[in-house]
């Protein structure tokens, strides 16, 4: 049994109310019980919503109080990030889950990648960084195994 990221199994849970689908993970879905979770929406975000990036760093970094997430019009989304990567922790360790499979370059779920956001000129622009998202930090840093879809 594996956590998924939501929008890879079909569910329209994206920042723009679309999913990201995949192939691969649906056939692995015929084999084995994945469960699936979008730590935004768990976090208490609408959907649709707002892009969002991490200003000036990474998942980690906003785990440990140093950073903070902003999402395209300005607001700090840090304490939804941190709450959804908690609630998706909890799932896991009520499962006994030990890998998840999570969407690449995603401000949550991006393992590697992940987006930063940027303050220039007076509008928040995202762009893609080398880091974790905030839940695929904690998750690691909770010794869960994260797989990309891209690594499947
Ligand atoms: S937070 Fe994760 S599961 Fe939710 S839409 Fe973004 S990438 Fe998909």
């Amino acid at each position: 049994m594996k956590l998924v990221s939501a929008c890879l199994i079909g569910i329209n849970c994206r920042y723009d109310g679309e999913n990201r689908l995949n192939d691969k993970v649906m056939k692995l879905l015929k084999h084995e019980e994945l469960i699936p979770v979008c730590p935004e929406q768990l976090g208490g975000l609408p959907t649709p919503r707002e892009p969002s990036g991490i200003l000036n760093g990474s998942g980690e970094d906003v785990i440990d109080g140093k950073s903070k997430v902003y999402n395209a019009i300005g607001q700090d989304v840090t304490q939804n990030f941190t709450k959804g990567a908690h609630e998706v922790l909890k799932i896991a360790r009520l499962y006994g889950i030990k890998d998840a499979i999570l969407k690449q370059r995603s401000p949550s779920c991006g393992c590697g990648e992940t987006q930063q956001m940027r303050y220039e000129n007076g509008k928040y622009t995202s762009s893609l960084v080398k880091g974790d998202g905030v839940t695929a930090a904690l998750l690691k840093r909770n010794n869960i195994r994260i797989i990309t879809e891209e690594d499947l």
